[in-house]
This record gives C-alpha cells, structure tokens and sequence, in this order.
C-alpha cells in the first residue's frame, strides 16, 4: 500500500528552475521518441542522453534518467498516437539518487541545477501516522505561487516468515475433508441432502411444468446455499488450529479421476473449488500462508516410507506392502499433502527450518479421533 504526504513548502529559486529545465528536457525525449517511434527506456537512453547533458549541463545526470524514465512511460501510455507534452511547472521525479528524506529531522534534501537543496518540512498531524513507513520517491510541482512536494510512502510489509506447522487438506467423497492433523469432516451429511435433492430433481424434471421448474431452481439455490455453510464451517476450522501454513491441492489435476460418476456433478468442483477459496481467503485475513501442490499420487504414496503403488489402496484403507504402514486412505493422503507442502516451503526458504507438524504415525483407527469435528 502506498500514500503521498503532500507538503507545500515555500518557492525556492533553485528548485523552481530544476522543474522547469527537467520538464524541458522530458519534452525533447518525449519528442525524439515520438518521431523515431520509440518508447523503450535504454533505446531512449541511448538516442537522448548525451544531446541532453549537453544541452542542459545544469541539470544532474540522475535527474535526466528519471526524467527519461517518465517520457518512456507517457510514451508508452499514449501508445505513439500522439505526442503529449509536461508543462513548465508540472510534477518531476524524485527518486533515492536525487532525493533524501530525513522526516523525522523535519527536511528533506533535493538534486537541482545547482547542487542540493536542503527543505525545512513540518509534516502536519494527520500524516506523522506515515512516519514509519518506507519512502519510495517524490515529486516536485510548482503552482506558480508555492512548491508542492509529494513523497510517496509505503507501508513495511511484515517480514515473511516461512511456516513452520502445516496442515494438509484432503478433500474427497467420503471424507468431504480430511486433515493431516487426524480429522475428519464427515460428509454424510452432504451426501444425505443431495441424494434427496436428487430423487426431488429427478421426479420435478421428469413433470416439466412451469411450476416444476420453478421449484427445480429453488433447490439448487438451496443446495448451494447449504454447501456454502458446510464450506465457511470447514475454512473456519481448518484456519483456527494452530497451524501457519495450509497445504492444498491444485485442483483440476486429480480431481475428476477420484469424483465418482455420482458426484462428479457440476456442484462437486463448484463446492471442492469454493472452499479452496475461502480458505485462502480466511488465511489472508489471519496472515497465514496456503501452498498449493501437485496432489497426484498422494492417494497411493505411503505417508511413512513414500512407497507409490496403486494396490496399497483399497477402498478407505491404505496397506503399504513396502512397509506394512496402515491408515485411512484418505488421512494418508492429508499427510502426503501436509509434507509436499512442508518441502515447497523448503524451497521457498532453504535458510530456515521447517518442523514437522506433530502427526501421530499409529492412528490406524483415525474415526476414533475424530469426533472433535463434525459438523453440519
Ligand atoms: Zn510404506
């Protein structure tokens, strides 16, 4: 995010004329640009930089550089088409080689024609609150009357820290969600309203009357709308166990193959994308992280030795025949999930140690753990 802190501060020779020489000199790049069809900064450079320090000595090397990167920029904005030009006294550019800010000493120092100009500020009450935040650049107008000086502020964004507990989130059929933390978010209930919702569509489409139809409709809104509270319940869980990384999968990889016909609806990747989305929503808000990764073969990994064979699962069992590992296939699967989200992370900050979540590795029966959560 940034903010301009607008100060009028009193006419200075000096600085007046840098903006009106640096303006002239924008308009004899934005001119030689426009007639040799050129709008790229270095090929700009290399057409205008020696005619201008030549023309204007006075004006330092470092201000014609921000001058021509704004000619490029207006240069591209109008696209060639026509030739737009700055004002005597319109806004220059300030940037860290021409401009020093010392706010909270109350000036700030400015490259001009003729060395650098030390400004007294009094920055008023309503912006001190920007004090602490990061300077980016400046500019420089003049109404003919007082100077305005713009510095850009930005705020300092937290500094990352890379995630060291991750859950990961399985979602299937059975299992509308399964983490690797050992829970369970049961969908029988899921399963209960559309089958319902399904033989009520089935004998409403076979009548085909008007008003049939106008029922039709009013139960997919409501299934929608009954998805969407399942949906807010499950993020709302998932983002207040103390983890600070999610790991997800990228949807549209797997996700077709392991839908059964039944489900593989138009409301199944509807809901399976829309709680993607208000996880990541919900995390944003909490400044937590989410790691998509590629989630093909975590059904069939062994979680334990990473083991790849697709007869290790059977249903909602998964037996490693490598090492005799056995779990809730779709709990497998969650871990899978939570540790491929552990080595993106590691990638992402090889510098810094990422701890394994503490998932227990004898859950063989995980539906005893999982009475925690349920809902719906
Ligand atoms: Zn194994």
């Amino acid at each position: 995010m940034q903010r301009t802190i607008t100060l009028h501060i009193e006419p200075n020779d000096r600085l007046v004329k840098t903006i009106e020489m640096t303006n002239l000199a924008t308009n004899d790049i934005l001119k030689a640009g426009f007639e040799n069809r050129i709008v790229n900064k270095l090929k700009l450079h290399h057409l205008t930089y020696y005619p201008l320090r030549k023309k204007y000595p006075d004006i330092p090397a470092s201000i014609v550089t921000t001058a021509r990167d704004n000619a490029s920029e207006m240069l591209k904005r109008e696209k060639l088409k026509r030739l737009s030009t700055k004002r005597k006294w319109s806004a220059i550019r300030y940037n860290q080689r021409t401009f020093t800010p010392e706010l909270g000493k109350g000036f700030v120092t400015l490259a001009s024609t003729n060395k650098r100009v030390n400004v007294p500020i009094k920055i008023p009450n309503y912006f001190r609150k920007y004090l602490g935040w990061k300077v980016v650049s400046a500019k420089l107008s003049y109404t003919g009357r007082k100077l305005v000086l713009g510095i850009v502020v930005e705020e300092r964004t937290p500094s990352v820290r890379p995630p060291n507990t991750i859950i990961g989130v399985d979602t299937g059929i059975i299992n509308h969600a399964v983490f690797s933390n050992n829970n369970f978010y049961r969908s029988s209930n899921i399963r209960k309203v559309k089958g319902q919702n399904q033989y009520l569509r089935r004998r409403l489409q076979a009548k085909g009357t008007r008003s049939a139809k106008r029922k039709l409709k009013q139960l997919s809104g409501r299934e929608k709308r009954f998805m969407v509270d399942v949906n807010h319940q499950i993020a709302n869980w998932i983002l207040s166990q103390p983890f600070d990384a999610v790991a997800l999968e990228k949807l549209g990889i797997r996700r077709e193959k392991r839908l059964g016909r039944s489900f593989n609806g138009k409301l199944g990747n509807w809901a399976f994308g829309q709680l993607q989305r208000f996880i990541e929503y919900k995390a944003e808000g909490q400044g937590k992280a989410i790691i998509y990764i590629d989630a093909r073969y975590t059904s069939q990994k062994c979680s334990r030795c990473g083991d790849i064979r697709k007869s290790n699962r059977n249903g909602l069992v998964y037996k490693c025949k490598a090492c005799a590992f056995e779990l809730h296939a779709d709990l497998d699967a969650a871990r899978n999930i939570a540790s491929l989200g552990k080595a993106e992370a590691g990638r992402l900050s090889v510098n810094q140690p990422i701890v394994a979540s503490s998932v227990s590795e004898h859950s063989v029966s995980p539906q005893l753990q999982a009475s925690s959560f349920r809902a719906g």
